[in-house]
């Protein structure tokens, strides 16, 4: 039968336990699996290759996605860093410009050492995106919605070219999960999480995932989570999983209470700009609107203050922690210029539209009015200036979806 969202999120990979109908899967918690005769095992022989746990979360997430197989990792780096491993040396890579601060560390720092070549180029420009594809290019990677100025990538419409010059697709679809958007279906080939945000969404593990379709693909990529051993425990899967069974509704609520935030931001006299796809305004909205069912609930802003006036508004909050991660039902707030980017050469950071005033809000699934007013305090309490007036966005409603 085929099920939809919801009823998947609690129900696929995850049978009741069969010798005692425990309604929740159980922790597998095992190093290794006893077997029947030398190399016969009951489908399970040691904890790095498989864990029931581990599975019941892979197919989960294969499910929700609408893809064919999951594969678990510690990270969602560990992850990334798979995807990376199915090339060779002299391979070339596309990335998205804006991305998150740590794969761009883990492709400059760690796989640029081993001849891999990376072109960081603005996706949502067709012309560049189409210029930066060489014969080698093996690998496209989007992220959209991006970090942290959430700009829009067409991902079917870049998969297609992709595809036409003989590259895979990766989508990190950690901003958006699969219940505002489904790269799959839109053509990416590799769908990646960081399922320590959303997919979990308390604050409590760090994970990673990947789905693809293509079976031979998936086949590659499980033999490197084997072999090369970056996997996550059975603890971690479970926790991963019963956060899984609530995102719908929490994403519903994050989403709702994001446009309320966004809408009271944009029309603050000490907010110079709000970055939220939402907005009518926003680069990018039309296609949001088309690939996703949502906006999301990450919203970046750049404040009208100077760098230190932005870092103390970043202490000034009761209920957003100022924190690195996101996705939390716990709001969260972050400096990305000194934080999840600070390991951007400032000079890549500005060029990339990253300012010293930029904060970037996880609107957390808490009472929205609580959130507008803890903002608001923190905003009273902060010393505006008139040089970062020009280029203001204008106040407007944001669209819910
Ligand atoms: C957090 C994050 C990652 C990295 O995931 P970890 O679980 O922290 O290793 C990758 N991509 C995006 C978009 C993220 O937000």
């Amino acid at each position: 039968m085929d099920f939809r969202f919801d009823t998947l999120a609690i129900h696929a990979g995850q049978p009741n336990e069969q010798r005692t109908g425990a309604v929740t899967f159980p922790i597998f918690q095992t190093s290794t699996f006893g077997q029947l005769k030398p190399g016969v095992t009951r489908g399970f022989s040691y904890g790095r290759t498989d864990n029931p746990t581990r599975r019941a979360l892979e197919e989960c997430v294969a499910a929700l996605e609408g893809g064919g197989q999951g594969i678990a990792f510690a990270s969602g780096l560990a992850a990334a860093s798979a995807c990376l491993q199915l090339l060779r040396s002299g391979d070339h890579i596309i990335a998205s410009r804006d991305l998150y601060g740590g794969v761009y560390r883990l492709f400059t720092k760690v796989y640029s050492k081993f001849g891999l070549d990376f072109t960081f180029a603005d996706l949502t420009d067709p012309t560049q995106l189409e210029a930066a594809f060489r014969p080698e290019t093996k690998l496209l990677w989007l992220e959209s919605p991006s970090n942290p100025l959430l700009r829009i990538t067409d991902i079917a419409a870049a998969s297609a070219l992709a595809k036409s010059r003989g590259a895979l697709v990766v989508a990190d679809n950690t901003f958006a999960t699969p219940y505002l958007q489904q790269p799959l279906r839109l053509g990416a080939d590799i769908v990646l999480h960081s399922t320590t945000k959303y997919l979990n969404g308390h604050s409590d593990v760090i994970g990673g995932i990947l789905v693809v379709r293509d079976a031979e693909r998936a086949a590659e990529l499980r033999f490197i989570q084997n072999a090369v051993g970056a996997v996550p425990g059975p603890q971690d899967c479970f926790l991963i999983l019963r956060g899984i069974k609530t995102l719908g509704v929490r994403m519903e609520r994050h989403c709702r209470n994001a446009v309320q935030v966004a809408e009271f931001l944009a029309g603050h006299p000490k907010v110079r700009r709000v970055h939220f796809p939402g907005f009518a305004w926003h680069h990018g909205h039309e296609i949001a609107r088309r690939q996703q069912r949502m906006f999301g609930a990450m919203i970046s802003i750049e404040l009208r203050a100077s760098l230190a006036e932005t870092q103390r508004f970043a202490t000034l909050t009761k209920l957003f922690t100022l924190a690195e991660s996101l996705g939390s039902v716990k709001s969260l707030l972050c400096h990305p210029p000194t934080m999840t980017h600070a390991s951007v050469e400032p000079e890549v950071r500005r060029k990339n539209g990253i300012p010293d005033g930029l904060v970037r809000l996880s609107v957390g699934i808490e009472d929205a009015e609580d959130l507008i007013g803890d903002l608001g305090q923190a905003l009273e309490r902060i010393v505006s200036s008139a040089e970062f007036d020009e280029d203001r966005t204008a106040p407007g409603r944001p669209a819910l979806s």
